[in-house]
């Protein structure tokens, strides 16, 4: 490595930590440690779907043709059928909807995904397991970072990227920091609110089993025509549940994740681990999935030993940022799942900061401007994307408008989820007719338009 102008550090290597780094990897002129506190990589869950606009930053990257080889869709152009909404707690379901977009949701194994991305850090980045972040410590005026790890060791970085998940460390750190300056600077309402946001984690109500299915186990089924193996993503939709299944891993394993949501719980702290294997009988004392249409009952049939998840999400930030430490994925805007963009968000999120420390106009003297780019333009992005994400959470639990799907008549109901149905497309559409490029571009133009 030659002249360093910055060293970063990543503080977790999920996908949002891995992607960064592999962002990183094309400037050479910036060291880069990751800080992982697992022994190894190894992503929690099941599968994830990616749509264009995050495809596009992996095209960007170089990473196309290795994630194209373990994705089950083509990533083409044209117009695809992405998903199938279907009413199923009835005996006779039906499909109400279908949703167009342009290009396909890929979908992925995300130990597989996470997997490529691992293999395209740079060389140089070295990569540190068991190392759990505590906290951080910056002065006010400038100078490195210090980092305090769990184990008793330290670090010491310029810049500190908090990509450590929803119960993130460096968040908690970075809004205690910002309070603690708010209120030397006379701010107290600023002080409280920030201090609040240390509390700002919430529970959607909601939970996710989620689960992989080998598609030879669904053999016998398939062949007597009991189960159609899903070549699109298909949405099962029932008041306060909802199922959905696609497949992954080149079609030779099936993705299903029920969410189950009790409404009255929402913004109640969540009793019990956030994640954890359950046993498959739970699933069937959720509702009564004998009055639902048949085929959901035998897709639960196959789930064997899921993992529970419950649906928490971080509530708008009024930063993400504190002096040279910064935000991204889930630690800054962690949503609920339900337009399957929070991996997307992550990666945007990941190439879009690399390109600004990358850019020769940003050194150790100006990294604060880069940062403060970063934080006008994809913090209210970001948030605007998660209350859309967040509002999918409802109504596919059929929460919409105060409709009563139960009890109005047969002709009421499908004309509301017709209506439903248009809403919850254009709320969507911004993952296929809109590229994080232009607001790149923007963001580029700030920098450059900055006098030195
Ligand atoms: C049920 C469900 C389904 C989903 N489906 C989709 C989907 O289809 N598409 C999609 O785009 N998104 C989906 N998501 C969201 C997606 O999983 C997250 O948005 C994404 O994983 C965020 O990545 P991240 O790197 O920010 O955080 P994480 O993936 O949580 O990674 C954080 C990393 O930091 C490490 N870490 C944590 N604390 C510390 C510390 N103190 N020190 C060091 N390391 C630390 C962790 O071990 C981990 O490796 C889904 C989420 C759920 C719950």
């Amino acid at each position: 490595m030659g002249v360093v102008k910055f060293r970063v550090a990543i503080c977790g290597g999920g996908i949002g930590g891995l992607a960064h780094a592999c962002a990183l990897a094309k400037f050479p002129d910036i060291s880069v440690n990751i800080y992982e506190s697992a022994s190894k990589f190894s992503p929690f869950g099941a599968g994830i779907g990616l749509w264009p606009r995050a495809w596009n930053v992996l095209c960007a990257l170089g990473l196309d043709e290795e994630m194209a080889k373990i994705t089950s869709a083509s990533p083409m152009d044209g117009t695809a059928h992405s998903f199938s909404f279907r009413k199923s707690d009835q005996s006779n379901g039906f499909t109400f909807g279908n949703m167009f977009s342009r290009g396909p949701m890929l979908t992925f194994h995300r130990a597989q995904f996470q997997q490529v991305l691992a293999q395209h850090v740079s060389p140089s980045c070295r990569i540190h397991h068991s190392k759990r972040l505590k906290s951080y410590s910056q002065d006010r005026y400038g100078g490195p970072i210090h980092l305090s790890f769990e184990d008793g060791t330290h670090g010491i970085c310029d810049v500190l990227v908090g990509c450590d998940g929803i119960k993130s460390v460096v968040r908690n750190c970075l809004l205690r920091e910002q309070a603690e300056i708010a209120r030397d600077n006379g701010h107290l309402k600023d002080e409280r609110d920030l201090l609040a946001c240390t509390d700002y984690v919430s529970w959607v109500g909601s939970v996710a089993y989620r689960a992989l299915i080998p598609v030879e186990r669904l053999k016998e089924d398939c062949d007597k025509g009991l189960l159609v193996l899903p070549t699109t993503p298909t949405m099962y939709v029932g008041t306060n549940v909802h199922l959905i299944i696609y497949p992954v891993s080149q079609g030779k394993t099936v993705n299903l994740a029920l969410f189950h949501l009790q409404p009255e719980l929402q913004d109640m702290p969540y009793r019990g681990p956030w994640s954890k294997e359950v046993d498959e009988a739970e699933l069937f004392n959720i509702t009564r999935f004998e009055s639902w249409e048949p085929q959901v009952k035998r897709w639960l049939k196959y789930v064997r030993r899921p993992t529970k998840w419950a649906i928490h999400r971080v509530k708008p930030l009024p930063t993400f940022i504190s002096g040279n430490v910064v935000l991204l994925g889930d630690a800054a805007h962690a949503c609920s799942p339900h337009q399957g963009t929070g991996a997307g968000q992550a990666i945007e999120d990941a190439y879009f900061l690399a390109e600004l420390l990358g850019h020769s106009r940003t050194t150790l003297e100006t990294l604060p401007r880069a940062l403060q780019i970063y934080d006008n333009i994809r913090r209210p992005w970001t948030q605007e994307t998660s209350a859309k994400s967040n509002a999918n959470s409802r109504y596919f639990m059929l929460h919409y408008d105060d409709f009563d799907f139960r009890n109005a008549d047969a002709a009421a109901v499908t004309a509301k989820l017709h209506e439903l149905t248009d809403l919850i497309i254009a709320d969507w559409k911004w993952c296929w007719t809109t590229t994080v490029g232009d607001s790149l571009k923007a963001a580029i133009q700030q920098l450059e338009g900055y006098n030195l």
